[in-house]
């Protein structure tokens, strides 16, 4: 513990999140500035970047033609002066008076007989200092009320006082084998590093630390709860296997086979599955959790299934409907926008057990329903929810499976880093019925091509959508509204067809009378915002226009694709957009040349970085703080092997040796991760 919490906190601080001297300690700078080499400014020629040193000549105050307040000083280093000149920074006016020794940082300009600098960095320093140049200086995130040198000062006071008190968190084995040095030494070396070199040594420490600390944190989630969880046991065996598959309307594809394999397996262990099944639109997802969902009835067990959005938990109401007429499964459905006595029915049905399986949007999840004897979660399309997301439900005791599906692919290391809790299958070839999609980035010049192209499909019977990236039109004039492209198109370019439009904004029962009209072909056209995006089923829409296409990510231009992916027709896909960036414009030919979700989950990645595609912000877990998982994945890597090695050779962190390290994992995730009470 740091003793010495007397006065530092005051209301800048606290709002950087500053409370007591170890925060200070581990305030991390968010950046460094190098200081130019220390010279004399006699042997230099050309405008550079450095460091002087000499006596204030004179300083003046006074105002430009626009009225920003002037500062300058003129100071004599050695046979030379410099001119330093500050803009609207009235408060150094009181700071220095002629005579002040003073070190000035910054560019250095040759002016006729003098150099000039402007906003320099400056001190006063007295005789007998020795001025160093070439420094690598900490820059701090600042909040109001609290200037760079003023924080850099006190951070610098903190190390200088108090580092020594800092307890070591990792053991001593693990920093000789990987030659990691003193915390005292790696504090000091992160506010005031030596070298760039030295500052990197010292910054991967921390990205180490932090790195082991949460993989420990994941394996001791999963090894707590695979000995105090215990999960129905559901065993296969031929005959399960048969009843089941005898009520899919066609043979599994080998991907899928496997994944049911994964799935049995888990599921005939008493301690709960957790396995996330990734695999991309169209990939056929469904069927596996069907697979699973019937293991659990043929035990006289429930299962449940979750859907974003109250169109997919319909979808999927009617899928295991079809699959499962003439049997005496019964299947519930739970939405939010039920009548209240349909509802009571439902629930007591759950409570019952009349209901085998209930399909749900995610309300499900934040009522309190309440099981006969729930053996199974299923949660679809689950980057829309978060992936730690856990039900409330009431059972019995039991703690059911988990099985979570994406369409979004993880790339490899954020699974590694963020997710090694969970267990992964992957579907990477879809039924081969999948059809291929030709894309094509727009060339607004020949948009009326397009169009015409578009046209003929549907006059050949075909049905398209039309993306629009916003609802309302707002401020931003670079975008078109829903409404707008609906207009146009109605009013001129699709005027002979019949157009239908969905949006967020609609009631419930709009959008699904609107769906409902495009799925019976009643509606040629559907113009829509990403809500289409997640799971809509038209086998016979082959066309997609996408407008404004620089607002969507990767994965949501790739999980729009899929829509028109999905029968018997070749998929035509046009991106139309104005790339601000290279980064925008990287992203849309990415789309146009990948049909692989799987690529462009790693592409976006390197793009973007991890950013919080996985909601895991949403809920709750902590913000890596020196960790980049993009910049930083060796480690990553490396990290989780010596997170596993740790746990094999000690499996609930209890040796003597670990007590700091355990401490600190369960201050950081103990709660989120819900491993607070191991061992
Ligand atoms: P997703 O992974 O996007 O949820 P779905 O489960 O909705 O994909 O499957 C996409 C389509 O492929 C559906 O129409 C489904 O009936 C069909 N499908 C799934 N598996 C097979 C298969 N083994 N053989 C033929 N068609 C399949
Ligand atoms: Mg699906």
């Amino acid at each position: 513990m740091l003793r010495g919490y007397r006065g530092i906190w005051n209301a800048p601080l606290e709002k950087l999140g500053i409370r007591t001297i170890r925060d200070l300690l581990f305030f991390f700078p968010r950046d460094y500035e190098c200081t130019g080499e220390l010279v004399d400014l006699s042997e230099l020629e050309a405008e550079s970047e450095v460091t002087v040193v000499g006596e204030i000549a004179d300083t003046r105050t006074g105002r430009t033609r626009y009225g920003k307040s002037i500062y300058s000083i003129n100071v004599d280093c050695e046979d030379v002066q410099v001119k330093a000149t500050w803009f609207n920074m009235r408060f150094l006016k009181d700071k220095f008076q002629a005579g002040d020794r003073v070190v000035l940082s910054g560019v250095a300009k040759p002016k006729a007989n003098r150099w000039e600098m402007t906003h320099p960095r400056i001190s006063i320093v007295d005789e007998d200092t020795e001025v160093q140049g070439s420094e690598v200086l900490p820059v701090y995130r600042l909040s109001q009320g609290i200037s760079q040198p003023a924080l850099r000062k006190l951070v610098k006071t903190a190390v200088d006082d108090y580092v020594e008190q800092l307890d070591e968190v990792l053991p001593e084995l693990i920093r000789t084998q990987k030659g990691i040095g003193s915390i005292q030494e790696a504090i000091r070396g992160i506010h005031h590093p030596e070298t760039l070199e030295d500052l990197e040594h010292h910054r991967l420490r921390f990205v180490y630390q932090e790195l082991l600390v949460l993989q420990l944190a994941l394996a001791l989630r999963r090894w707590h709860h695979s000995i105090s969880h215990k999960a129905p046991q559901l065993e296969t065996d031929a005959r399960i296997h048969s009843r089941i598959t005898a009520r899919f309307p066609f043979e599994l594809t080998a991907a899928q086979q496997r994944v049911v394999q994964d799935i049995c397996d888990d599921m005939a262990r008493d301690e709960p599955m957790n396995r996330l099944l990734q695999g991309d639109v169209g990939s056929g997802k469904t069927v596996v959790a069907e697979y699973a969902m019937l293991l659990s009835v043929a035990h006289g067990h429930q299962a449940v299934l979750m859907a974003p959005t109250e169109i997919l938990a319909q979808q999927h109401y009617h899928t295991l409907q079809e699959d499962l007429k003439n049997s005496r499964v019964n299947i519930g459905i739970l939405t939010g926008s039920m009548k209240a006595a349909e509802r009571r029915e439902v629930l007591e049905g759950l409570a019952s057990g009349d209901i085998d399986l209930l399909i749900g949007t995610h309300s499900v999840a934040n009522d309190e329903v309440e099981f006969k004897s729930l053996a199974l979660v299923v949660i679809d399309e689950q980057h829309k929810f978060g992936v730690r997301q856990r039900m409330a439900v009431r059972n019995n005791g039991l703690n059911p499976h988990y099985l979570v599906m994406s369409a979004t692919p993880i790339p490899r290391t954020i699974a590694m880093g963020m997710f090694a809790d969970l267990d992964i299958s992957t579907i990477r070839q879809g039924p081969d019925h999948q059809q291929p999609v030709n894309t094509y980035l727009g060339d607004p010049e020949e948009r009326e091509k397009w169009w015409e192209f578009y046209r003929g499909k549907l006059r050949e019977g075909r049905q398209g959508y039309v993306i629009a990236s916003t609802v309302e039109r707002g401020t931003r004039e670079d975008r078109l509204s829903v409404e707008e492209i609906y207009q146009g198109l109605a009013d001129r370019i699709l005027s002979d067809f019949r157009i239908g439009m969905v949006h967020g904004k609609m009631s419930p029962a709009d959008k699904a009378e609107t769906m409902a009209r495009f799925h019976a072909h009643e509606l040629d056209v559907l113009v829509a915002t990403s809500v289409i995006e997640v799971g809509v089923n038209v086998p016979n829409a082959s066309l997609m226009t996408i407008e404004d296409a620089q607002q969507f990510g990767l994965a949501q231009l790739h999980q729009l694709r899929g829509r028109v992916r999905r029968g018997h027709h070749t998929g035509y896909v046009c991106v139309f957009g104005n790339p601000a960036n290279a980064e925008a414009e990287t992203r849309l030919q990415s789309f146009v040349d990948t049909l692989d979700g799987f690529e462009l989950a790693e592409i976006d990645f390197e793009l973007r970085g991890p950013g919080d595609l996985f909601g895991t912000k949403q809920h709750g877990m902590p913000p890596l703080r020196v960790a980049d998982l993009r910049r930083d994945r060796a480690i990553v890597e490396l990290a989780r092997d010596d997170a596993q090695a740790l746990l094999e050779s000690d499996p609930g962190l209890q040796g003597t040796q670990f007590v700091k390290l355990r401490k600190q994992v369960l201050r950081r995730y103990g709660r989120v991760l819900d491993v607070g009470d191991v061992g």
